[in-house]
């Protein structure tokens, strides 16, 4: 049979191993009592159907998506009665399919609340929920004067089961930033509305900001799948992700050739090329043209030309000539460039290039140790 890696331009391998470690390091490091895992965006391109059954066998119970869509799918791989929230909120309508799945909205404003509550008095029984207050980003979330008016709404309590206040940090990724504490008092005072009600604040980056933003629940996304939370030195999170792509094609070309779409490079010197096997239509942003580069075993081969959609190409002179053959694998993430150093060359962030990793690749799962465990 054909090997699948040979159907496809590229190969992703994802290290569930690795998510779990980070996701113990957060347990162990965060000062959270709960550590739950963000699995938006399809556990950020990764997978939910692989990351979700990992960490839960590790032992996380709570997780987050952004849209009722994604919580659906994430009920049906765990047990029945699983936390599993919607960030985004509660859209007008999705009322009761809410309630008949078991998922947690998060309400983030007045009108969400009332609606919920009217969903209860329908069911006649308790429905979960969580409130999210805005502490300072002004993105989602009751404002002061609502969570304080929501807060004096007998029914809340009457018809809800609060299960967390939540607020989220807009600057976490800087631990100087001022934003951070102050923040942090807002969501206290906040929370105080609601008392006995567990906690939530941090993301990745909150997780690193010390004991004023653990809270009972830390919500990390980023930091589970390897990419890094924050500017500052701690210590970096287990790659989680490897792209290794095919050479499709190679050539020589004399000086002043032009290179790939609109002929945006041309060689100065004789110049050795290879056409790679991954382009935008692959989540290798177009950005990347004439940026980044590729790895073969120490050598990096600069990123020439335009990224086309399924391809970009490389200047291989730095290798020896007959080192690289077509059908030979190079790294595109991998030890030599994590998802942080691709993004710098995109001008973006590790989350977008995780989220736009695409659907053509031939996906390959390392098992996490647990999960083995339990199969065996
Ligand atoms: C996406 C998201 C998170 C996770 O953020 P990371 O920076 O990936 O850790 C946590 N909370 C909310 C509200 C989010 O939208």
């Amino acid at each position: 049979m054909t090997d699948p890696a040979r159907l496809t331009g590229a190969v992703l391998t994802i290290d569930l191993e690795a998510i779990v470690a980070n996701w113990r390091r957060l347990r162990d490091e965060s000062g959270s009592v709960h550590v739950a895992a963000v699995v938006k965006a399809d556990a950020y391109g990764l997978g939910v159907a692989h990351v979700v059954p990992a960490l839960h066998a590790a032992g996380c119970r709570h997780f987050f998506v952004a849209h009722l869509i994604e919580a659906l799918e994430v009920v049906d791989i765990l047990p029945r009665g699983s936390f599993v929230a919607v960030l985004s909120g509660l859209n007008p309508g999705a009322e009761s399919a809410c309630a008949a799945a078991g998922v947690i909205p998060v309400l983030n404003s007045l009108g969400q609340a009332r609606r919920w509550i009217a969903q209860a008095r329908i069911d006649n029984r308790r429905l979960p929920a969580i409130l999210q207050v805005d502490s300072g980003m002004s993105r989602l979330g009751l404002p002061p004067h609502e969570a304080a008016e929501l807060a004096a709404d007998q029914e809340l309590t009457e018809r809800l089961s609060i299960l967390a206040v939540m607020s989220h940090l807009a600057c976490a990724d800087e631990p100087e930033a001022p934003a951070n504490l102050a923040q942090a008092e807002a969501f206290c005072q906040l929370a105080d509305l609601f008392p006995g009600v567990p906690r939530s604040l941090a993301n990745s980056g909150g997780c690193l900001l010390g004991e004023r933003f653990a809270g009972d629940i830390a919500r990390p996304g980023i930091a589970l799948y390897g990419g890094d939370p924050a500017t500052g030195d701690h210590a970096p999170f287990a790659p989680v992700v490897r792209l290794e792509a095919a050479v499709i094609q190679m050539r020589q070309i004399p000086a002043g050739t032009g290179v790939g779409y609109g002929m945006t490079w041309h060689a100065p010197v004789p110049t050795r090329l290879a056409t790679i096997g991954v382009g935008y239509a692959d989540g290798w942003l177009r950005s990347l043209s004439g940026q980044g580069a590729a790895w073969f075993g120490e050598a990096r081969l600069p990123i020439v030309g335009r990224v086309s959609m399924d391809s970009i190409i490389v200047d291989i002179s730095a290798l020896p000539e007959g080192a690289l053959a077509e059908g030979d694998m190079v790294e595109l993430i991998g030890p030599h460039q994590t998802i942080d150093d691709v993004a710098h060359a995109a001008g973006t962030i590790s989350y977008e290039i995780l989220t736009s990793l695409g659907q053509r690749y031939h996906r390959v799962y390392r098992p996490a140790a647990a999960q083995q465990e339990l199969a065996a």
